[in-house]
């Protein structure tokens, strides 16, 4: 198992553990992803919240 750095804690450096996943469409309504962390050392709770806005794109460029 290989730890990257990006499991580092912000706050202290310590390893962030890998909480679980929740569909974000539980929670709010709406299509994503929440995955927790929490920091093996300094106990800091990690939210990372997925931001699929689903932006509409413009149907070609026929904007003028
Ligand atoms: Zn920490």
């Amino acid at each position: 198992m290989v730890v990257k750095d990006r499991d580092g804690c912000w706050w202290c450096g310590g390893q962030l553990i890998w909480q679980g996943d929740h569909d974000k469409e539980d929670v709010m309504g709406v299509e994503g992803i929440i995955t927790h962390l929490v920091c093996s050392s300094c106990d800091a709770f990690v939210e990372y919240t997925s931001t699929d806005e689903e932006e509409e794109e413009e149907e070609g460029s026929n904007k003028k």
